[in-house]
C-alpha cells in the first residue's frame, strides 16, 4: 500500500483548438481546475505556428502549477480539433476550420515532440461531450446527447455511460442532419442541414436580411451577432424574437429525431448561442415535446438542460480524455 506522503497529484492538460480561440486547462485527477488559458487564434495560421503557441502556453501552465503545488505531476495532454481525426494514428484527417496544412498532419507526434508528454487526439465536439460526462451537465446520466450551438453545430453521444464514438469516430454530427429537404446548400454538399438554419452563423445571416436598424454598438449590419440579436429579442424586437424562435424550432426538429432514435435521458445544450438561455431553449423544448409524443413526460420524457461548463467543455473533456487513455494504457 502506498503511503500518503508518496502520493503525487496527477494532472492532465486539455487543449481545445478552435478556429478563433485556443483554450487550455490543467485538471487534477480529483477534478480540480488548476489553471486555465484562453487566447485568440488565427485559423489560417500554419500548423507549426499553432504548435509552438501551444508549447509556450503549456510550459507556462506547468511552471505556474509546479510553483503553487510542487507535488503535482503533469502526465498527459489531450488535443481537441474541429474536424475528422484518426485517433489510433494520431493524425488529423480533414478539417475546414484550420489551415490546410492540418489535413493529414501527425498532430500527436508533433505534440509529443514539442511537449515531451504523452498526447492524444479527439474531435472537439466529442471532447465537449466527454467534458459534460465527467464534469458538466451529463453527470449522473448514463445516456445523453450533447449539442453545441456556436458558429456551427456539433454534437456527441454518451450511451451506457461511455462516449460513443461511432465506427469512424464521427458520431453525433448533428449539424449536418437534414431538417429542410430542399433547404439551402451547405458547405458539406447536402441541402437543408441543421447548421444552415439554426447555428450562430444562420442567426447572423437571418438578422442581416430581416432586421433593420441599429441593434448593436454601431448602426452597420456588422453589429448583428447571435448575442446582439438575443439582446434585441429580450428588448422586445419582434423580428429578433422570431429568429430565435425559428432557431429553437429547427433544433427541436433535429433533436426530436435523436430522441426517437436513442431514447436518451437528457440533452445537454452548450456552445456560445446557448447563452441566450430560455430564448433558445423554450421553443426548442416545445418542439421536442411536440415531436416526441411516444416519449411523453408521463413516460419519462427527456431532461433538457444548459451546459454548466460553457465554452470550457472541450478543453476540460480533452484533459479528462487524455487522463482516461493514460489509465487504460497503464492498466493493460
Ligand atoms: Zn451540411
Amino acid at each position: 500500500m502506498l503511503h500518503m506522503s508518496t502520493r503525487r497529484r496527477v494532472v492532465s492538460i486539455g487543449i481545445d483548438l478552435g478556429g478563433t480561440e485556443l483554450k487550455i486547462v490543467a485538471i487534477g485527477d480529483d477534478g480540480e481546475l488548476l489553471s486555465r488559458r484562453r487566447v485568440s487564434t488565427d485559423a489560417t495560421s500554419p500548423r507549426q505556428v499553432l504548435i509552438e503557441r501551444i508549447a509556450t502556453l503549456v510550459a507556462e501552465i506547468r511552471a505556474e502549477i509546479s510553483a503553487t503545488s510542487p507535488e503535482t505531476m503533469v502526465v498527459a495532454v489531450g488535443l481537441a480539433v474541429p474536424g475528422v481525426i484518426d485517433a489510433p494514428s494520431g493524425h488529423v484527417e480533414f478539417t475546414v476550420a484550420l489551415a490546410e496544412d492540418w489535413n493529414g498532419f501527425a498532430a500527436v507526434a508533433a505534440l509529443k515532440a514539442a511537449l515531451s508528454l504523452p498526447a492524444v487526439l479527439i474531435n472537439d465536439a466529442q471532447a465537449a461531450t466527454f467534458g459534460e460526462l465527467t464534469d458538466g451537465g451529463g453527470r449522473g446520466y448514463r445516456d445523453f446527447v450533447c449539442v453545441t450551438v456556436g458558429t456551427g453545430i456539433g454534437g456527441g453521444l454518451v450511451l451506457g455511460g461511455r462516449l460513443y464514438a461511432g465506427s469512424r469516430g464521427m458520431s453525433g454530427v448533428l449539424g449536418h442532419t437534414t431538417v429542410l429537404p430542399d433547404g439551402p446548400l451547405c458547405a458539406c454538399g447536402n441541402r437543408g442541414c441543421l447548421e444552415m438554419v439554426a447555428s450562430g452563423a444562420a442567426i447572423t445571416r437571418a438578422a442581416k436580411t430581416r432586421l433593420t436598424g441599429d441593434i448593436g454598438a454601431s448602426s452597420c449590419s456588422d453589429s448583428y451577432t447571435p448575442r446582439t440579436v438575443a439582446e434585441a429579442a429580450i428588448a422586445g424586437d419582434a423580428v429578433a424574437q422570431e429568429i430565435y424562435a425559428e432557431t429553437g424550432r429547427y433544433l427541436g426538429v433535429a433533436l426530436g429525431n435523436v430522441v426517437c432514435t436513442l431514447n436518451p435521458q437528457a440533452i445537454v445544450v452548450g456552445g456560445g448561442v446557448s447563452q441566450a438561455g430560455e430564448l433558445l431553449l423554450a421553443p426548442m423544448r416545445e418542439e421536442i415535446v411536440r415531436r416526441t409524443s411516444v416519449f411523453s413526460v408521463e413516460r419519462g420524457g427527456v431532461d433538457i438542460l444548459l451546459s454548466p461548463l460553457g465554452s470550457d467543455a472541450g478543453a476540460i473533456g480533452a484533459a479528462r480524455w487524455a487522463a482516461k487513455q493514460r489509465q487504460g494504457a497503464t492498466a493493460t
